[in-house]
């Protein structure tokens, strides 16, 4: 077989000179030898970029993974993205797709929808894809997807900053948004830029965009919403309030009323200024249960603790039951979900027995604070990039319901702990190595730690 010489190409040209098959000197028009531009071959080269695109994304990722420099996901993502920058928009197609979004749980909830879904699909399970490891950027999301492009369901956690780009590039049926709270504020400055993109990523969706199911006591989550054609409201009486105390609608003065069991009252917040309001919810949280649409009441006994991630199961349930999956069946699924990305995983470090928390800013320290049982808690911060530069959240938390345990303070951050603590005036000792933080406890110890000291941890105790 002779190979093919090409014709040398002068920029800008139109044509090329060249020797016809029988010699003689020839013209040809560039159109003419450009590939033929019928939508089929634009679509095989389309298949051929992404394919190459994700064998060039293993072969990047198996080597970052035997090199032990993490997973080999991210890596695989970018390095997709840059051969073919249309990648994630390619591996969304044809996917019944959900997203779950929002700054505190949305890798729990993401998980315990996934496993609702799976729970229906019983045998077919391997029908649906889903980024299990947290992975929420756009390369995370490709890299997710790549694994598994047979599978016909995509159950989605994506970085807040990415929803508008996922509405946009995937179509999703449905988008779970959780809360809004301050987090890595070096990075995200200010929760409201956020919360407009998802509004006017809704909006320019139109009727085709998601049907939304929203955590109705945020009220960024609610005004973000709102934009979309189709909303179905989840009452999780939430009592973090610290980061909404202004409208974003008109910047006026919200008013936040506490619950209160004694007299009936239900958790609620209005504006003074437009008459922004909770909104009634569909679904319900109450005293523990979850009421759903047809006021139904469900007892979730799920396998992850706390008040919140019943929450994160009523948000859940709702996606689920758009997805088709009946109530019952869900909630089997959702109690299998016990660590979802090593939290509240039991890890052993050496004769230390410890359960990992992780808690990434203000909302989330309140929420596993009271998890915490043990009398002695360790506490590690770190400021690297994924848990924000900046640590002066660390007084908006209130470590003081700490007082009369005994606390480790770790990380690279451990001595800005300690100023906190002492303020606070809990006993504390300060040990910055992780490793020795941890070592020869004779009783089990709950870990509260940043995002990375708590990576850290789960590859220290392979959880
Ligand atoms: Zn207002």
């Amino acid at each position: 077989m002779s190979r093919v010489r090409l014709p040398s190409l002068t920029p800008g040209a139109s044509s090329v000179v060249g020797k016809s098959e029988s010699g003689t000197d020839c013209r040809w028009r560039l159109d003419d030898l450009l590939p033929d531009r019928s939508p089929m071959t634009a679509m095989s080269v389309s298949t051929a970029r992404l394919s190459a695109a994700t064998f060039a994304g293993r072969l990047v990722g198996t080597a970052s993974r035997l090199s032990r420099r993490g997973t080999g996901a991210s890596i695989r993502g970018k390095v997709m993205l840059k051969i073919d920058p249309s990648a994630l928009s390619k591996l969304l197609a044809g996917k019944r797709i959900a997203v779950v979004s929002g700054t505190n749980g949305k890798t729990t909830t993401t998980h315990l929808l996934a496993a609702a879904l799976r729970e229906s699909l019983g045998p077919d399970s391997g029908r649906l894809v889903h980024n299990a490891d947290g992975a929420n950027l756009h390369h995370g999301l490709t890299s997710a997807l790549s694994e598994h492009p047979e599978a016909d369901i995509a159950i989605l956690e994506s970085d807040e900053r990415v929803v508008a780009d996922v509405i946009k590039l995937g179509r999703p049926e449905v988008l779970v948004l959780l809360n809004f709270s301050r987090d890595q504020l070096d990075r995200h400055h200010e929760i409201k830029s956020l919360g407009r993109s998802w509004r006017m990523a809704l909006a320019a969706a139109g009727p085709g965009g998601p049907v939304v199911v929203a955590n109705a006591d945020e009220p960024l989550v609610v005004w973000a919403a709102k934009a979309a054609e189709h909303v179905i409201w989840v009452d999780t009486a939430t009592t973090w309030t610290q980061d909404s105390s202004l409208c974003p609608e008109c910047d006026a003065n919200l008013i936040r009323v506490q619950p209160d069991p004694a007299s009936g009252q239900d958790a609620d917040w209005y504006c003074t200024g437009c008459g922004l309001a909770r909104p009634k919810g569909d679904y319900r949280v109450e005293s523990g249960t979850i009421v759903d649409r047809a006021h139904h009441v469900w007892d979730p006994h799920l396998s992850v603790p706390g008040r919140f991630n019943i929450n994160n199961a009523a948000c859940a349930l709702a996606a689920a039951e758009l997805m088709g999956v009946d109530a019952g069946t869900a909630l089997k699924g959702m109690r299998k979900v016990t660590s979802p990305a090593g939290r509240f995983a039991t890890a052993q470090f050496g004769s230390t027995t410890a359960r990992l928390l992780l808690a990434k800013n203000p909302a989330g320290w309140a929420e596993a604070l009271p998890l915490a049982q043990s009398r002695t808690v360790v506490l590690a911060i770190d400021s690297a990039a994924a848990d924000g530069r900046d640590v002066s959240w660390l007084w908006d938390v209130e470590y003081e319901q700490l007082a009369g345990r005994s606390v480790i303070a770790t990380g690279r951050r451990a001595q800005d702990l300690a100023v906190r603590l002492r303020y606070a005036e809990v006993d504390y000792r300060c040990i910055p190595d992780l490793a020795e933080a941890l070592a020869n406890h004779t009783k089990p110890v709950d870990v509260i730690a940043t995002y990375t000291p708590f990576q850290r941890l789960r590859r220290m105790g392979r959880v």
